[in-house]
């Protein structure tokens, strides 16, 4: 099994990256100033010339752009090829507004296919692997993704997309799939159900790999997986702007190789648009320096992580983020104090007598933020005995407490209670938004 893709791109100097970036971006940067009348007004607006940009440290000349850029010139305002030029396109779902359009050409599905065979291949996975691709298959990228990822491996793909889960392990039983992809919450929600129908994952089928991604999830969730189910769960990250899921961690596990030679990363204070040193955490900032229908210059995910400079394990040489810690977007302010969902889900996984599903629900009373959780019990952790319970919910607010410096109702409440889900995970309810 071959350790890497591609060697001479994946382990290539520090140094030769940084030119090849370099090179790139210089390409970018007249490649959409002369193709895309939205980059040429966002540059002169901002008073910079294709000419200003020479060398990496000159990308921050340029200005940002963000999510509501693709809503403001909805569908295809921020393109440098005309729609006959492409493949494909891609679209998110518009849950928080007006939906995005994304579209490729057939480089930009070729390079984001190779992107991800780098990855797979990474963590062991060959041509003699199935991989299972549970990820929904149609507008949203993850389902094509991993599919046409997979392909380029040589891998076999068995496609379900999401849903009809007792159909989905009997194929897995039955065709020996060694691999699989999804979000995180889908697979817990296989788990309960093999469970029930009294199929074992490590005795009854080969699966021996999974990567999870598109929503974020905490290190101690991806050890639960690990423990319920006997596999190795892996990373996998990309938004649909930046192609769709794109790097996963390598067989090191210590971060998600994003490919130097197609993308840079900048990790930036939030509310400054200033670096942040390595190591610490950020904002993600992406330029893709190879698309072609929708380049992108400084893209703000919004994703917040760390970067890691110091050299893998693995032998590649490309920059490494740490796993999604939240959305920038996802915070929630409850009496001043910023609280992510992904600190809630690190202290309640740590915690055996907790289950695998929580549901944080924020309300005004009066003129206060409360903030109250939903906790599913454990399958084995449940007790007739009140005093148990009082013990158990004391002991999970002084967890919470202790992290994230407020007092939060817990809720205890049954195995099995809280809705479960196919797709992206719904872990917040804000009745102060509705
Ligand atoms: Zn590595």
């Amino acid at each position: 099994m071959p350790e890497y893709w591609d060697p001479e791109i994946e382990t290539m100097p520090v140094e030769d990256l940084k030119k090849l970036q370099e090179e790139k971006l210089k390409q970018l940067v007249h490649y959409v100033y002369e193709r895309s009348p939205f980059y040429r007004k966002r540059f002169d607006e901002h008073g910079v010339k294709p000419e200003d940009i020479q060398t990496l440290e000159d990308v921050r000349k340029l200005p940002f752009t963000v999510k509501q850029d693709l809503r403001d010139t909805y569908p295809t305002g921020m393109f440098c090829v005309p729609n006959t030029d492409l493949a494909r396109f891609h679209a998110s779902s518009g849950t928080t507004g007006k939906p995005t359009v994304v579209g490729y050409t057939q480089k930009d599905i070729d390079e984001w296919a190779e992107s991800l065979a780098r990855g797979f291949t990474s963590v062991g996975m060959g041509e003699n692997d199935i991989l299972q691709v549970s990820y929904g298959y149609g507008l949203f990228t993850g389902g094509l993704g991993a599919h046409y990822g997979s392909e380029k491996l040589g891998a076999t793909v068995l496609p379900t997309s999401s849903g009809n889960t007792e159909r989905q392990l009997e194929l897995m039983k039955d065709l020996d799939v060694t691999a699989i992809a999804c979000t995180p919450s889908y697979f817990l929600y296989m788990i309960e159900t093999a469970r029930k129908l009294g199929i074992s994952f490590r005795d009854e089928t080969k699966l021996k790999i999974g990567f999870f991604g598109a929503e974020p999830w905490s290190e101690e969730l991806k050890k639960r997986i690990e423990a319920e189910s006997g596999i190795k769960a892996y990373d996998i990250y990309g938004t649909s702007e930046m192609s769709g899921p794109l790097f996963t961690e390598c067989s090191a596990q210590c971060g998600i190789h994003i490919w130097a030679d197609k993308f840079l990363v900048e990790i930036l204070d939030p509310e400054t648009g200033e670096p942040v040193p390595d190591g610490e955490s950020g904002e993600l900032v992406i330029t893709t320096l190879t698309k072609e229908a929708l380049p992108l210059i400084r893209y703000r995910v919004k994703d917040l992580t760390r970067k890691l400079s110091e050299p893998c394990p693995c032998g590649r040489t490309h920059p490494r983020i740490t796993r999604i810690s939240g959305r920038s977007d996802d915070m929630i302010i409850v009496r001043g104090i910023n609280v992510f969902p992904g600190q809630v889900e690190s202290v309640l996984m740590k915690i055996p007598e907790v289950g695998n599903h929580f549901m944080i629900i924020v309300d005004r009373i009066g003129p206060l933020d409360s903030m109250k959780i939903q906790i599913e019990m454990h399958e084995s952790a449940f007790s007739d005995k009140m005093s148990d319970m009082m013990a158990l919910k004391r002991k999970i607010s002084g967890a919470l407490k202790s992290v994230l410096n407020l007092a939060v109702e817990v809720e205890l409440v049954e195995h099995g209670s809280l809705p479960r889900s196919e797709g992206k995970s719904k872990k917040v309810i804000d009745k102060r938004k509705v």
